[in-house]
């Protein structure tokens, strides 16, 4: 998660025990130990309190923590260690993705999977990225800064693009994958469906097909395509490569949709606008 600097100077963090409450289901899921996550959440306190000074002024900027836990018993064994290492990695970051940069180029994937069902898809662990490197790289030659992954077995339901969740915008309606059990269940996806709804705008989870949306983007249907993580925030997505087509999503450039979720979503954030979803904790 991220702690950044709210606009009266104050240091903040978003949704941080939804954060410790998801670290605790993926240990769980990886038999390691649960921790007690209100104790955790004072000692990240205390961290960010002492590296103030690291923590960049700005919409999207911020001071990254990355809890972790590492099996840290000494022997050769494939079952679950006596003991671990829990720590805080954390590092200043700029604005992940600026305004003005050119909306982000996907590349569907459908000989890789990142994740199948009853596999660890769901869990933040270490081997999920492990397993997307080689299908990054092959989508990076064809200038693609993300892989949009489908589901392991049938290579036809769109799951999520990298790190991050994915977002369709139809005229009347904003539909992301349903959580299959192969996916990360993103602290900012469950933020932009929250805030959608409040705007009265109906928001589907369902499984969403690859040819769905090379369909939908063909006629017209689909308005806008965006990715939602904390490290980036809201990217927009202008093209989708799959199978050695490119499909340009409406005009390429993006879409008001995605800019006013991101300036309501930074808003709260940042203390400009009330939050009346809870989801603003003070760090000191
Ligand atoms: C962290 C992460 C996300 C996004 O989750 P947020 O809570 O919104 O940051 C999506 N997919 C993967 C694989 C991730 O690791």
């Amino acid at each position: 998660m991220k702690a950044y600097k709210g606009a009266d100077g104050q240091l903040y963090f978003f949704r941080p025990q939804k954060n410790l409450e998801r670290m605790n289901l993926s240990a769980q899921r990886l038999c390691m130990p649960r921790f007690p996550s209100e104790l955790v959440l004072k000692v990240l306190k205390s961290l960010v309190y002492l590296e103030r000074d690291w923590v960049p002024r700005g919409d999207g900027a911020g001071l990254y923590m990355r809890p972790t836990m590492i099996a840290t018993e000494p022997k050769l064994g494939a079952d679950p260690s006596e003991s671990y290492l829990f720590y805080v990695i954390s590092s200043p970051i700029g604005a992940y993705h600026k305004e003005d940069s050119a909306p982000a180029k996907i590349y569907a994937s459908d000989t890789y999977t990142r994740a199948a069902e009853g596999g660890i898809g769901e869990a933040k662990s270490g081997g999920n990225y492990a397993a997307s490197l080689l299908a990054a790289a092959l989508g990076k030659e064809k200038g693609c800064s993300q892989v949009l992954w489908l589901d392991g077995k049938e290579h036809k339901y769109i799951e999520q693009a990298g790190s991050a969740n994915i977002f369709f915008k139809y005229e009347d309606a904003l539909v992301t994958p349903e959580l299959s059990g192969s996916i990360l269940h993103g602290i900012t996806r469950d933020s932009v469906i929250r805030l959608a709804k409040s705007w009265g705008v109906e928001v589907i989870e369902r499984q969403i097909s690859i040819d769905e949306v090379t369909s939908a983007v063909k006629e017209g249907s689909l308005k806008e395509v965006f990715t939602t993580s904390t490290t980036a925030g809201i990217v927009p997505v202008g093209q989708i490569h799959y199978k050695d087509e490119d499909y340009t999503v409406a005009d390429g450039t993006g879409g008001e949709f995605s800019q006013r979720l991101f300036a309501e979503l930074t808003a709260i954030q940042y203390g400009r606008k009330e939050d009346p979803f809870g989801w603003v904790v003070r760090v000191g």
